[in-house]
């Protein structure tokens, strides 16, 4: 089949190269001239693990190929992808679809024949509705179906969990449609092991906003019952472990930590409780979950400010600063809270990230980065891991220590155990544990 992407980020080209992978003919559009010009040089303007060689594979076989002209990608396409952001509208948090409905304006203008659209950004409910209005009034003579198709592949872990994912959601009452989405989907959807979830578009669009918001708030939940084990003494771990072996919690999403961020969950837990509100429904279970989390990430600064007794004057090492490990997806991640805060609270920062400082530079004014985590640690009063990195799991601990001014770790990811670091002679402080010091051993 020929598809074209309309959006060439995180999703659309993840999504197209692994489309062309499944044997189709892919086109990734994209109106940012310097991004498209990387990708047909060879380079993948973002960092996910694989992607590298999956997309010089497909491109190499002649089945993906990159552009920034939309209608010379869309005509000849059995199946258009809107992947544009839908970032939030400043102020009041409901999803700007101003991407979203551009790209269905240029889309309307280049069909031709029979055509399958499919939203694949996360979109507020009745946004496909919106999309084939728009390409009705532009295009009344245009043969098309309006279909959704949410994407639920994490930044990270991208590729697999496009090719093996937990289910496949499309929207549409179209089957003509559907048949087109089976085609696309084929080797999901003949190894039996996919669950497909046909249903109606409003359905498909709330099911997306329904799994992030409830992941968002489990994540909220463990960190709640976290600030209550430190002050109750209890290991978060271990609660965490008790309650996931139940079948009917789950043991994911149950690492606590600063609060979440990235790219998903903070834009779309507004954007479902904006959507809520416009239905006079309310939604106060994630209201309050977006609350907690903006208030944690401001209690992580004043945890790592507590440990070193204050920072003013004081160095602080800072390992990892996106919103997870392998990514370079600095949007809205909790260090674009923690680390100005230590900076206003007096200290000087020195960080390093293995994939995110190119984009933190420009966000985090003042920082020093560093070639590697031992450069960020030297001279520093402590240290802080802000993202568990995995070259961050193994640190060599009596270099870590000669290296700092003073053994102090703020672990805010649970990389490490408080027993291990108290035989390495650590003070340590972490989430949902108790904080140790050598001094009590
Ligand atoms: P992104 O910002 O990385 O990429 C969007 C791309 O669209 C940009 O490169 C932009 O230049 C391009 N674009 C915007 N308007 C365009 C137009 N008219 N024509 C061509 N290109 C255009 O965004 P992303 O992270 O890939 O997210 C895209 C959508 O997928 C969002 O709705 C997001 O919520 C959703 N989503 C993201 C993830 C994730 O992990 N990043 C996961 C699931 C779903």
């Amino acid at each position: 089949m020929r598809v074209a992407m309309i959006g060439t980020g995180y999703v659309g080209l993840v999504s197209g190269a692994c489309f062309s992978n499944f044997g189709h003919h892919v086109v990734c559009v994209d109106k940012d001239e310097s991004k498209i010009a990387r990708l047909n040089r060879g380079e993948i303007p973002i960092f996910e693990p694989g992607l590298d060689a999956l997309v010089a594979d497909n491109v190499k076989a002649g089945r993906l190929s990159f552009t920034t002209d939309l209608k010379s990608a869309v005509p000849d396409a059995e199946a258009v992808f809107i992947a544009v952001g839908t970032p939030s509208r400043r102020g009041d948090g409901f999803a700007d679809l101003t991407y979203v409905w551009e790209a269905a304006a240029e889309i309307a203008d280049a069909l031709k024949g029979y055509t399958v659209i499919v939203t694949k950004s996360t979109v507020p409910v009745s946004t496909c509705s919106k999309v084939e209005a728009i390409i009705r009034e532009r295009n009344p003579a245009a043969e098309f179906d309006v279909a959704s198709n949410p994407e639920f592949l994490r930044e990270g872990s991208a590729i697999e969990d496009f090719q093996r994912p937990d289910r496949v959601v499309v929207g549409t009452e179209s089957e003509r449609a559907r048949n087109v989405m089976r085609a696309l989907y084929r080797p999901l959807f003949l190894n039996d092991k996919t669950p497909f979830v046909f249903t109606t578009r409003e359905a498909s669009e709330l099911i997306k906003y329904a799994s992030n918001a409830f992941l968002a708030m489990k994540i909220t939940f463990i960190n709640e019952m976290a600030d209550l084990c430190e002050r109750a003494g209890a290991d978060i771990q271990d609660v965490a472990r008790g309650i996931g072996l139940d079948g009917r919690i789950g043991s994911k999403f149950l690492n606590a930590g600063p609060g979440y961020g990235g790219s998903c969950f903070p834009k779309d837990t507004l954007a479902l409780v904006r959507q809520a509100s416009e239905f006079g429904v309310p939604s106060r279970i994630i209201e309050s979950v977006i609350d907690v989390n903006a208030n944690r990430k401001k209690r992580m600064a004043d945890k790592i400010i507590d440990a070193f007794g204050g920072v003013k004057g004081k160095t602080v090492a800072i390992l990892g600063v996106t919103f997870k490990p392998n990514t370079d997806d600095m949007r809205d991640s909790p260090s674009l809270d923690i680390i100005p805060a230590l900076q206003q609270a007096g200290a000087t920062v020195r960080a390093f990230d293995p994939e995110g400082m190119a984009e933190a530079e420009k966000l985090l004014p003042g920082v020093k980065w560093t070639q590697n985590g031992y450069e960020a640690m030297t001279g520093a009063d402590g240290v802080a891991i802000l993202t568990e990195w995995n070259e961050f799991r193994a640190l060599d601990f009596a270099r870590t220590k000669a290296l700092l001014k003073r053994p102090l770790m703020v672990d805010l990811r649970n990389i490490y155990t408080p027993r291990e670091m108290l035989e390495a002679g650590f003070e340590y402080h972490s989430v949902g544990r108790t904080a140790v010091k050598p001094e009590n051993k």
